[in-house]
Protein backbone atom coordinates (compact mmCIF):
# COMPACT_ATOMS: atom_id res chain seq x y z
CA UNK A 1 0.00 0.00 0.00
CA UNK A 2 1.19 2.97 -0.77
CA UNK A 3 2.19 5.64 2.17
CA UNK A 4 0.09 9.02 2.50
CA UNK A 5 -3.40 9.53 3.49
CA UNK A 6 -5.28 7.11 2.34
CA UNK A 7 -8.36 9.00 1.78
CA UNK A 8 -8.64 11.96 -0.30
CA UNK A 9 -10.82 14.26 2.18
CA UNK A 10 -10.54 16.21 5.82
CA UNK A 11 -13.42 17.22 7.80
CA UNK A 12 -13.35 21.17 8.93
CA UNK A 13 -14.65 21.18 12.76
CA UNK A 14 -16.12 24.75 11.94
CA UNK A 15 -17.52 25.04 15.32
CA UNK A 16 -17.62 23.36 18.59
CA UNK A 17 -21.25 24.93 19.17
CA UNK A 18 -24.64 23.04 18.90
CA UNK A 19 -28.31 23.86 19.07
CA UNK A 20 -28.74 20.44 20.52
CA UNK A 21 -27.55 17.64 23.12
CA UNK A 22 -27.45 14.25 21.66
CA UNK A 23 -27.66 11.36 24.18
CA UNK A 24 -24.96 9.58 21.50
CA UNK A 25 -22.84 12.84 20.60
CA UNK A 26 -19.04 12.55 21.44
CA UNK A 27 -18.17 15.98 20.45
CA UNK A 28 -17.07 17.90 23.62
CA UNK A 29 -18.86 21.15 22.69
CA UNK A 30 -17.49 24.21 23.12
CA UNK A 31 -17.69 28.11 22.40
CA UNK A 32 -14.91 27.93 20.05
CA UNK A 33 -15.22 28.83 15.84
CA UNK A 34 -12.67 28.07 13.10
CA UNK A 35 -11.47 31.37 11.95
CA UNK A 36 -11.47 32.11 8.11
CA UNK A 37 -7.28 32.45 8.02
CA UNK A 38 -7.32 28.43 9.62
CA UNK A 39 -9.93 27.31 7.21
CA UNK A 40 -7.87 28.42 4.20
CA UNK A 41 -4.58 26.47 5.63
CA UNK A 42 -7.15 23.75 6.25
CA UNK A 43 -7.88 24.06 2.19
CA UNK A 44 -4.42 24.38 1.69
CA UNK A 45 -3.34 21.42 3.59
CA UNK A 46 -6.20 19.62 1.32
CA UNK A 47 -4.73 20.71 -2.10
CA UNK A 48 -1.18 19.60 -1.41
CA UNK A 49 -3.45 16.02 -1.60
CA UNK A 50 -1.64 14.00 -4.73
CA UNK A 51 -5.00 12.45 -5.52
CA UNK A 52 -7.00 14.03 -8.52
CA UNK A 53 -10.47 14.07 -6.54
CA UNK A 54 -10.78 15.40 -3.34
CA UNK A 55 -13.43 16.55 -0.71
CA UNK A 56 -14.12 18.81 1.76
CA UNK A 57 -16.04 18.16 4.63
CA UNK A 58 -17.73 20.37 7.29
CA UNK A 59 -18.79 18.93 11.26
CA UNK A 60 -18.54 19.94 13.94
CA UNK A 61 -20.35 21.23 16.41
CA UNK A 62 -23.49 22.27 13.91
CA UNK A 63 -21.23 23.66 10.87
CA UNK A 64 -24.36 26.02 9.67
CA UNK A 65 -23.82 27.74 12.93
CA UNK A 66 -20.49 28.63 11.23
CA UNK A 67 -21.66 29.16 7.75
CA UNK A 68 -19.63 32.53 6.51
CA UNK A 69 -16.97 30.32 6.95
CA UNK A 70 -18.07 27.18 5.74
CA UNK A 71 -19.13 29.43 2.27
CA UNK A 72 -15.70 31.26 2.41
CA UNK A 73 -13.43 28.27 2.52
CA UNK A 74 -15.94 26.11 0.72
CA UNK A 75 -15.42 28.67 -2.54
CA UNK A 76 -12.02 29.33 -1.83
CA UNK A 77 -11.19 25.75 -2.20
CA UNK A 78 -13.16 25.60 -5.22
CA UNK A 79 -10.86 27.78 -7.13
CA UNK A 80 -7.85 26.38 -5.36
CA UNK A 81 -9.16 23.39 -6.83
CA UNK A 82 -9.66 24.67 -10.59
CA UNK A 83 -6.56 26.18 -10.97
CA UNK A 84 -4.74 22.75 -9.50
CA UNK A 85 -7.57 20.31 -12.36
CA UNK A 86 -8.41 18.51 -9.40
CA UNK A 87 -12.01 16.98 -9.13
CA UNK A 88 -13.69 18.64 -6.08
CA UNK A 89 -16.72 18.08 -3.92
CA UNK A 90 -18.30 19.07 -0.75
CA UNK A 91 -19.88 17.23 2.14
CA UNK A 92 -21.54 18.32 5.33
CA UNK A 93 -23.09 16.85 8.33
CA UNK A 94 -25.84 18.97 9.54
CA UNK A 95 -28.61 18.86 12.04
CA UNK A 96 -30.69 21.18 9.64
CA UNK A 97 -32.03 23.33 12.60
CA UNK A 98 -30.54 26.35 10.74
CA UNK A 99 -31.25 25.62 7.06
CA UNK A 100 -31.85 28.94 6.36
CA UNK A 101 -32.87 29.95 2.64
CA UNK A 102 -29.69 31.28 2.10
CA UNK A 103 -27.66 28.46 3.09
CA UNK A 104 -29.76 25.68 1.30
CA UNK A 105 -29.31 28.12 -1.66
CA UNK A 106 -26.13 28.49 -1.45
CA UNK A 107 -26.11 24.62 -0.68
CA UNK A 108 -27.40 23.18 -3.66
CA UNK A 109 -25.42 25.79 -5.84
CA UNK A 110 -22.08 24.24 -4.52
CA UNK A 111 -23.66 21.09 -4.58
CA UNK A 112 -23.18 19.77 -1.10
CA UNK A 113 -23.72 16.63 0.01
CA UNK A 114 -25.63 17.02 3.58
CA UNK A 115 -26.01 14.12 5.84
CA UNK A 116 -28.62 15.32 7.50
CA UNK A 117 -29.52 13.42 11.19
CA UNK A 118 -32.82 12.18 11.47
CA UNK A 119 -33.66 9.66 14.52
CA UNK A 120 -37.48 9.18 13.21
CA UNK A 121 -40.80 9.92 14.70
CA UNK A 122 -40.64 13.42 16.83
CA UNK A 123 -40.83 11.25 20.75
CA UNK A 124 -37.50 9.22 19.92
CA UNK A 125 -35.92 12.35 17.79
CA UNK A 126 -36.34 14.71 20.85
CA UNK A 127 -35.75 12.42 23.39
CA UNK A 128 -32.17 11.32 21.48
CA UNK A 129 -31.74 14.85 20.26
CA UNK A 130 -32.52 17.27 23.09
CA UNK A 131 -31.98 21.00 22.70
CA UNK A 132 -29.75 22.79 24.55
CA UNK A 133 -32.60 26.02 24.88
CA UNK A 134 -36.04 25.73 25.93
CA UNK A 135 -38.52 26.31 23.27
CA UNK A 136 -36.78 24.59 20.29
CA UNK A 137 -38.19 21.73 19.29
CA UNK A 138 -35.34 19.64 17.06
CA UNK A 139 -38.10 17.43 15.30
CA UNK A 140 -39.84 19.99 13.95
CA UNK A 141 -36.81 21.78 13.44
CA UNK A 142 -34.79 19.42 11.62
CA UNK A 143 -38.17 18.03 9.97
CA UNK A 144 -38.86 21.71 8.36
CA UNK A 145 -34.88 21.21 7.21
CA UNK A 146 -35.71 18.00 5.60
CA UNK A 147 -38.84 19.51 3.88
CA UNK A 148 -37.10 22.67 2.77
CA UNK A 149 -34.13 20.54 1.11
CA UNK A 150 -36.14 18.01 -0.29
CA UNK A 151 -38.00 21.33 -1.96
CA UNK A 152 -35.41 22.58 -3.04
CA UNK A 153 -33.47 19.84 -4.75
CA UNK A 154 -30.45 19.45 -2.62
CA UNK A 155 -28.41 16.54 -2.77
CA UNK A 156 -28.69 14.85 1.01
CA UNK A 157 -29.24 11.35 2.76
CA UNK A 158 -31.03 10.74 6.27
CA UNK A 159 -28.70 9.49 8.53
CA UNK A 160 -31.20 7.68 10.97
CA UNK A 161 -28.99 6.53 14.89
CA UNK A 162 -30.48 3.57 16.52
CA UNK A 163 -29.99 3.47 20.30
CA UNK A 164 -30.36 0.27 22.50
CA UNK A 165 -33.62 1.64 24.14
CA UNK A 166 -35.58 2.39 20.86
CA UNK A 167 -33.84 -0.17 18.51
CA UNK A 168 -36.86 -2.06 18.71
CA UNK A 169 -38.90 0.75 16.72
CA UNK A 170 -36.36 1.35 14.13
CA UNK A 171 -38.33 -0.03 11.45
CA UNK A 172 -41.59 1.96 12.07
CA UNK A 173 -39.17 5.18 12.77
CA UNK A 174 -37.83 4.23 8.84
CA UNK A 175 -40.95 3.71 7.59
CA UNK A 176 -42.10 7.74 8.99
CA UNK A 177 -38.68 9.32 7.60
CA UNK A 178 -39.85 7.62 4.09
CA UNK A 179 -43.50 8.96 3.97
CA UNK A 180 -41.41 12.67 4.71
CA UNK A 181 -40.49 12.04 1.22
CA UNK A 182 -36.75 11.21 1.93
CA UNK A 183 -35.43 8.19 -0.43
CA UNK A 184 -31.70 8.04 0.39
CA UNK A 185 -30.57 6.99 4.07
CA UNK A 186 -27.43 5.41 6.73
CA UNK A 187 -28.91 3.15 9.28
CA UNK A 188 -27.00 3.59 12.44
CA UNK A 189 -26.25 2.44 15.46
CA UNK A 190 -25.52 4.67 18.96
CA UNK A 191 -21.70 4.45 19.67
CA UNK A 192 -20.49 4.69 23.07
CA UNK A 193 -23.17 2.59 23.96
CA UNK A 194 -22.80 -1.17 25.05
CA UNK A 195 -24.83 -3.25 22.54
CA UNK A 196 -25.98 -6.62 24.29
CA UNK A 197 -26.45 -9.24 22.57
CA UNK A 198 -30.70 -8.85 22.40
CA UNK A 199 -30.34 -5.32 21.16
CA UNK A 200 -28.03 -6.22 18.35
CA UNK A 201 -30.47 -8.90 17.31
CA UNK A 202 -33.06 -6.21 17.60
CA UNK A 203 -31.20 -4.27 14.94
CA UNK A 204 -30.70 -6.99 12.56
CA UNK A 205 -34.04 -7.77 13.03
CA UNK A 206 -35.28 -4.51 12.57
CA UNK A 207 -32.65 -3.51 9.63
CA UNK A 208 -33.89 -7.10 8.06
CA UNK A 209 -38.02 -5.86 8.05
CA UNK A 210 -37.17 -2.48 6.14
CA UNK A 211 -34.43 -4.49 3.71
CA UNK A 212 -37.62 -6.54 2.85
CA UNK A 213 -40.54 -4.32 3.11
CA UNK A 214 -38.35 -1.96 0.27
CA UNK A 215 -36.44 -4.70 -1.67
CA UNK A 216 -37.68 -3.88 -4.84
CA UNK A 217 -37.32 0.02 -4.50
CA UNK A 218 -33.77 -0.58 -3.48
CA UNK A 219 -32.76 -3.50 -6.46
CA UNK A 220 -34.09 -0.91 -9.00
CA UNK A 221 -32.28 2.12 -7.17
CA UNK A 222 -35.64 4.30 -6.19
CA UNK A 223 -34.13 3.82 -2.71
CA UNK A 224 -30.57 4.22 -1.56
CA UNK A 225 -29.73 2.54 1.61
CA UNK A 226 -25.65 3.50 2.12
CA UNK A 227 -25.36 0.66 4.24
CA UNK A 228 -25.54 -1.81 1.47
CA UNK A 229 -22.80 -0.47 -0.60
CA UNK A 230 -20.76 2.13 0.73
CA UNK A 231 -20.59 2.11 4.76
CA UNK A 232 -17.78 1.05 6.35
CA UNK A 233 -17.59 -1.23 9.23
CA UNK A 234 -16.61 -1.21 12.30
CA UNK A 235 -17.45 2.59 12.31
CA UNK A 236 -15.52 3.38 15.50
CA UNK A 237 -12.38 2.29 13.23
CA UNK A 238 -13.04 3.73 10.42
CA UNK A 239 -11.80 7.20 10.99
CA UNK A 240 -11.15 10.37 9.16
CA UNK A 241 -8.47 13.04 9.32
CA UNK A 242 -10.45 16.15 10.92
CA UNK A 243 -9.04 19.66 11.79
CA UNK A 244 -10.27 21.45 14.90
CA UNK A 245 -10.91 24.42 15.41
CA UNK A 246 -7.95 25.64 16.26
CA UNK A 247 -6.20 23.99 13.19
CA UNK A 248 -4.76 21.14 15.00
CA UNK A 249 -5.01 17.46 13.44
CA UNK A 250 -6.77 14.46 14.42
CA UNK A 251 -8.82 11.13 13.64
CA UNK A 252 -11.76 11.34 14.32
CA UNK A 253 -11.55 8.26 16.54
CA UNK A 254 -9.68 10.45 18.86
CA UNK A 255 -13.00 12.04 19.36
CA UNK A 256 -15.27 9.08 19.45
CA UNK A 257 -15.32 8.92 22.93
CA UNK A 258 -14.98 12.21 23.95
CA UNK A 259 -17.58 13.21 26.25
CA UNK A 260 -17.15 9.71 27.72
CA UNK A 261 -15.23 11.55 30.41
CA UNK A 262 -10.89 12.40 30.73
CA UNK A 263 -8.89 10.52 28.66
CA UNK A 264 -4.94 10.09 28.72
CA UNK A 265 -3.63 11.96 25.76
CA UNK A 266 -3.85 10.95 22.08
CA UNK A 267 -0.97 8.93 21.12
CA UNK A 268 -0.08 10.03 17.97
CA UNK A 269 0.77 13.97 17.34
CA UNK A 270 -0.30 14.78 13.40
CA UNK A 271 0.69 18.29 13.63
CA UNK A 272 -1.52 21.95 12.68
CA UNK A 273 -2.63 23.24 8.80
CA UNK A 274 -0.76 26.18 10.17
CA UNK A 275 2.74 24.01 10.25
CA UNK A 276 2.41 23.26 6.68
CA UNK A 277 2.01 19.80 7.67
CA UNK A 278 2.09 17.53 4.31
CA UNK A 279 -1.05 15.77 3.85
CA UNK A 280 0.73 13.06 2.03
CA UNK A 281 3.03 12.22 4.64
CA UNK A 282 0.08 11.59 7.31
CA UNK A 283 -0.70 7.77 7.06
CA UNK A 284 -3.08 5.69 9.29
CA UNK A 285 -5.02 2.39 8.99
CA UNK A 286 -7.02 0.86 11.75
CA UNK A 287 -4.73 -0.01 13.84
CA UNK A 288 -3.95 3.69 14.24
CA UNK A 289 -7.55 3.77 15.11
CA UNK A 290 -7.63 0.82 17.60
CA UNK A 291 -4.25 1.72 18.97
CA UNK A 292 -5.20 5.38 19.85
CA UNK A 293 -8.78 4.47 21.18
CA UNK A 294 -6.74 1.69 23.46
CA UNK A 295 -4.86 3.88 24.96
CA UNK A 296 -6.62 7.10 25.35
CA UNK A 297 -8.85 4.77 27.76
CA UNK A 298 -6.86 2.51 29.19
CA UNK A 299 -7.69 4.55 32.27
CA UNK A 300 -10.93 3.56 31.91
CA UNK A 301 -12.23 0.48 31.62
CA UNK A 302 -16.10 1.32 31.15
CA UNK A 303 -15.27 2.93 28.13
CA UNK A 304 -12.81 -0.04 26.39
CA UNK A 305 -15.50 -2.24 27.00
CA UNK A 306 -17.95 0.03 25.42
CA UNK A 307 -14.89 0.72 22.53
CA UNK A 308 -14.85 -3.17 21.97
CA UNK A 309 -18.22 -3.94 22.19
CA UNK A 310 -19.16 -1.43 19.54
CA UNK A 311 -15.90 -2.73 17.49
CA UNK A 312 -17.80 -6.59 17.51
CA UNK A 313 -21.09 -5.19 17.02
CA UNK A 314 -19.70 -2.87 14.08
CA UNK A 315 -17.97 -6.23 12.41
CA UNK A 316 -21.67 -8.23 12.67
CA UNK A 317 -23.30 -5.09 11.37
CA UNK A 318 -20.95 -4.66 8.10
CA UNK A 319 -21.24 -8.78 7.32
CA UNK A 320 -24.90 -8.67 7.48
CA UNK A 321 -25.55 -5.15 5.20
CA UNK A 322 -22.46 -6.72 3.53
CA UNK A 323 -24.71 -10.38 2.81
CA UNK A 324 -27.94 -8.25 2.15
CA UNK A 325 -26.63 -5.50 0.37
CA UNK A 326 -25.13 -8.69 -2.47
CA UNK A 327 -29.42 -10.60 -2.52
CA UNK A 328 -30.60 -7.34 -2.96
CA UNK A 329 -28.28 -5.78 -5.79
CA UNK A 330 -27.82 -9.27 -7.29
CA UNK A 331 -31.43 -9.52 -8.30
CA UNK A 332 -31.96 -5.79 -9.35
S1 LIG B 1 -26.54 17.60 16.30
FE1 LIG B 1 -24.60 16.59 15.86
S2 LIG B 1 -23.01 17.87 16.82
FE2 LIG B 1 -24.98 18.50 17.69
S3 LIG B 1 -25.12 17.34 19.58
FE3 LIG B 1 -26.19 16.19 17.96
S4 LIG B 1 -24.68 14.72 17.13
FE4 LIG B 1 -23.57 16.32 18.31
Amino acid sequence: MALGNPKGNIQLFVTRRCQLRCAYCPVRKADADMSPRTARLGVDFLMRHRSPRLRLDFGGGEPLLNFPVVREAADYAARRARALGKDLSFYMVTNAVALDDEALDWLVRRRVLLELSLDGRRPDHNRHKPALEPGLDPYAATRRGLERALAAGADFFVIAVASPADVRRLADNFEHLYSLGARSFDLSYALGSCWGREDQEAFFDQAGRIIRRHRRALARGELRLGNLSQRNEPTVLSSELMVDTDGSLHLLSEWMFESSGPSRPAPYQWGKVQDGTDINAVYWSRFHCYYTLVRMYEDQPAVRRAVLNNIDFGRRVGRFFAALGEEVHGRA
